[in-house]
């Protein structure tokens, strides 16, 4: 049923087009640029893209740039970015709200000039005194009933540098005793001293952002202004807004639930501090969520549209366990990405009966599932790398990988029967022998004999050495998100990195983000900060098992 399967914000927009509010659809993603976009962000850009592209409509990247403390053009970038990799396309419609601060100096004259707006000149802390609570109702600012013209010249002053920050503000007139807080004389306008990342030191004043917010969605022809939910309670003053600056198609404002992970680190404040104790590798590090973090451990745009797709949009809060990304970008790859053999804990496998001085290449699929990706062609010799973990000197029962007397395939090309293995004098196990059986070149045996096991390997005299990176999760729920100071519960295995790990030479000409499915090992991406060509870094995307079930 259409109806039913049409989510909430949809079914809005749908009655709004209905009933003639609005003819077509505008949304927009209105960042602050004050820090790096999360898969949270994500999930917003994708929304208000969606539903763009679902109504031929339009879709606006705005930088809402009204408070000069925090933001940096570092942010606009790295902002930008993000969202052209996430592939929400804005064409030419990208803009700055600090392009609109004469509209909005304006839009604050005519409220004085309606007498819906005054100066006042209490401090920050007796505007909290006078505010009221949730229980008691406000009381009227002393400033409340200056002239129309006393608070035109005031703000005229406020404009023109006269008076020192917190000195005074614009606030609207609405009422104190109302029972939202929010709208109890909201403060709109205050003067701060600050350069701005593009207007310089033109403005001394600035708008608050429950002002500036409505004024730039109607400027651009919004119609459906999509926040999160703790915008709600503030629905009443932008509404307030729209209607007493009288614009023709005031826009809608419409909240959903914002969208939690379990297990990773989401909040700006523990990311920064994570970056500055050095804990984590930047702001990109792999085992975070920020957008750049997700795009170098190896996720797709593609699997973090269907992550936010299977999400859902609600009205309440919840949070979505990181499994389900897990599984996003699992699905995504399977078919995408080709295969090779990596070897990350290695050790010799010597096929003693394999002439002396030769070689050969075998041809295997990059894909069994996907034949559209071709085939490759992949170096065998006397001496390979296995994992150390696929050869056991004494086997528990079932185990049916190489042990003294076993056969396996060596996948892709011949059968091979362990005949010995050598130590060093620690009793480790420094090289495993073994014989092979010509006629089963490809994996299969003419005689139709089977083996058990089959395992991965790399020619030792082509393979490549790589760094390869696993991750965990930053933080392991189950023991608890935080300390009993308040600090992160951070998971000290959530990184680990294998320096010895062999890799096929094929994997020489990858390029950065390109992503692999390392047999029985896990999807892998060439790290985009650490590697080269002479010293190749894999991160670990995923495991190949999953705990998530659709
Ligand atoms: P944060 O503090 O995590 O950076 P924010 O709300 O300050 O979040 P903004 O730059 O103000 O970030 O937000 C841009 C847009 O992204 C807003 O419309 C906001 O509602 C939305 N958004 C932010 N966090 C989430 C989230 N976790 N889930 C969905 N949407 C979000
Ligand atoms: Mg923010
Ligand atoms: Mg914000």
């Amino acid at each position: 049923n259409e109806a039913i399967s049409r989510n909430f914000i949809e079914q809005i927009i749908d009655k709004d087009i209905e009933e003639g509010r609005c003819e077509t659809v505008c949304t927009r993603f209105p960042p602050e640029p004050n820090g790096y976009l999360h898969i949270g962000h994500a999930k917003s850009i994708l929304l208000n893209y969606g539903l763009a592209q679902e109504y031929h409509g339009k879709f606006n990247m705005r930088f809402d740039d009204t408070n000069p403390t925090k933001e940096k053009v570092e942010f606009v970038e790295s902002i930008k970015a993000d969202i052209e990799w996430l592939g929400a396309d804005w064409e030419d419609r990208l803009f700055f709200a600090s392009d609109y601060f004469d509209q909005m100096y304006e839009a604050a004259v005519k409220l004085i000039k309606k007498g819906k707006a005054f100066v006042c000149d209490l401090s920050a802390e007796e505007i909290r005194e006078y505010r009221g609570t949730l229980t008691e109702p406000g009381k009227n600012s002393p400033y409340r009933d200056r002239s129309v013209e006393e608070n035109l010249e005031l703000f005229e002053n406020m404009k023109n540098g006269m008076y020192q920050d917190g000195e005074k503000v614009l606030r609207a007139k609405i009422d104190m005793a109302s029972p939202n807080i929010n709208m109890r004389d909201p403060v709109i306008y205050r003067v701060a001293h600050m350069t701005h990342h593009r207007t310089g030191d033109k403005w001394c004043i600035y708008p608050m952002y429950d002002f500036a917010h409505p004024i730039e969605d109607a400027i651009e022809g919004v119609t459906h202004s999509i926040c999160t939910l703790e915008f709600e309670d503030h629905r009443p003053l932008y509404d307030w807004v729209v209607r007493e600056l009288e614009y023709p198609h005031p826009p809608k404002q419409i909240e959903f639930a914002k969208l939690y992970l379990t297990n990773v680190v989401t909040g700006k404040r523990y990311i920064k501090k994570l970056v500055e104790d050095g804990i984590v590798d930047g702001w990109d590090d792999p085992r975070l969520v920020s957008i750049a973090a997700l795009r170098r451990r190896g996720f797709t745009p593609s699997s973090i549209k269907k992550f936010v797709e299977l999400c859902g949009i609600s009205k309440s809060n919840s949070s979505v366990d990181y499994a389900m990304l897990e599984y996003c970008i699992r699905e995504d790859l399977k078919l995408k990405a080709s295969r090779a053999m990596a070897v990350l804990d290695p050790i010799k496998l010597v096929i003693d009966n394999y002439p002396e001085g030769q070689t050969e290449e075998l041809e295997v699929d990059n894909n069994m599932e996907n034949p559209e990706l071709g085939k490759r062609v992949v170096p065998f010799g006397r001496e390979v790398y296995i994992e150390r973990e696929d050869f056991m000197e004494e086997p528990p029962k079932k185990y049916r990988r190489l042990y003294p007397g076993n056969e396996v395939r060596l996948m892709n090309a011949y059968f091979v029967t362990c005949t010995g293995f050598e130590k060093d004098e620690d009793g480790k196990v420094t090289v495993v022998h073994c014989t092979y059986d010509p006629e089963s070149r490809g994996g299969n045996s003419p005689d139709g004999r089977k083996v058990r096991g089959t395992i991965h390997w790399v020619s030792a005299a082509d393979a490549v050495k790589a760094q390869v990176r696993l991750y965990e999760n930053i933080i392991d729920e189950e023991k608890g998100v935080y300390n009993e100071d308040g600090s992160l519960n951070l998971n000290p295995n959530s990184l680990t990195v294998l320096d010895n790990c062999y890799v096929e030479p094929s994997l020489l000409k990858a390029e950065k983000y390109d992503s692999f499915q390392f047999v029985r090992n896990g999807f892998f991406c060439v790290d985009a900060k650490d590697s080269t060509s002479e010293h190749p870094v894999f991160n670990r995307i995923v495991s190949l098992k999953s705990s998530y079930k659709l």
